[in-house]
């Protein structure tokens, strides 16, 4: 009892820190004169600037705003579960993930690959393949997308098979009402798995697919847009590509859909290695079966801004992630 009245404490503390950077990361969009100078010396401009930047590129952007609206306009008129509001409360949850997501981006991963970088240029460096860099831009975006589908594709595979993986993974396939911000619900040492995955092959290529404009729109945007409550298979192109149905099928809390649809861009690798679902008209409810899970109150919007430090503490607690 005790114990739980502290970890509450040490939650609400840590959350009113995070809301405070917060705050401190807005205030200056709107009001940049009147925020007190006392605030900004020099570590903590560089902090709080550095937070800005990753801010403004997340939310900013043409991209952002286009594929949100693309996906909220195909969400109203095409919904994949009709009973799910456009604004629903899960909806709300993924934007307070959104947020804490591009915290920790900027303190935590940023950091970790920059690490993993430095690593490899002082140890590994002999296995980079110069030639690639010779090579034309569009080899490079062809060879970066299919090497980093595929790449994600296992790690994604791992994630479902291996315990301890199973059990960070679980808080992004919680969500029961998939929208375009649960792609932003990621534990954060997931994102660091995905890193360790990703990363060193790309440098072992020297390929930066961020470099390039189409493969940075795909690998960020896409999955926003079919995590959307959105009824289409995409017709043919379904072949080619993971679709707003295949990736319910993959959030699927039906045993029969279990381990199905593991592609984040080409779906050509579940057909070519046999985990596609070839049943392209059902658009299943999703979520997971453990219900001890730290789901937030429906309707307590002030607690939505704990639910991803409960969420992320999850992973750690005795009998997590058990299927059931
Ligand atoms: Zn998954
Ligand atoms: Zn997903």
């Amino acid at each position: 009892m005790r114990s739980a009245r502290i970890l509450k404490a040490v939650l609400l503390l840590t959350a009113v820190l995070l809301a405070g950077g917060l705050a401190l990361l807005i205030i200056p969009m709107f009001t940049p004169r009147r925020v007190p100078s006392v605030l900004f010396d020099k570590a903590r401009l560089t902090f709080y600037t550095s937070l800005l930047d990753l801010f403004r590129n997340a939310v900013l952007t043409l991209p952002f705003w286009g594929a949100l609206a693309l996906t909220l306009v195909l969400q109203r008129f095409m919904p994949a579960r009709p009973e799910q509001k456009l604004f629903s409360p899960g909806f709300g949850h993924d934007i307070v993930w959104f947020f804490y997501e591009t915290v920790l981006q900027t303190l935590v991963i940023v950091t970790y690959v920059a690490l993993l970088s430095r690593v490899y240029q002082k140890y590994f460096s002999a296995l980079t393949i110069t030639s690639v860099a010779e090579w034309p831009g569009w080899l490079r975006f062809i060879v970066a997308l299919l090497v980093g589908d595929f790449l994600y594709w296992c790690q994604h595979l791992c994630n479902h098979k291996i315990g301890a993986l199973w059990r960070l993974h679980a808080v992004h396939h919680s969500q029961s009402e998939l929208n375009f911000f649960t792609d932003f619900r990621y534990h954060v040492l997931e994102y660091l798995v995905r890193q360790t995955f990703l990363v060193i092959p790309f440098l072992i290529l020297q390929i930066n697919p961020p470099a390039i404009a189409l493969a940075a729109v795909l690998l960020r945007w896409y999955p926003r847009f079919y995590h959307g409550n959105i009824r289409t298979n995409l017709g043919p192109l379904r072949y080619l590509l993971v679709t707003p149905q295949s990736h319910r099928v993959h959030h699927s809390i039906e045993p029969a859909h279990a381990d199905k649809n593991f592609g984040a861009i080409l779906s050509i690798w579940d057909f070519a290695l046999g985990t596609q679902c070839r049943d392209y008209s059902v658009y299943p409810p999703t979520g997971i079966g453990d219900t001890n899970f730290p789901h937030p109150h429906r309707r307590r919007p002030v607690g939505w801004l704990l639910a991803p430090l409960h969420q992320m503490i999850y992973p750690f607690r005795k009998g997590a992630g058990e299927r059931t």
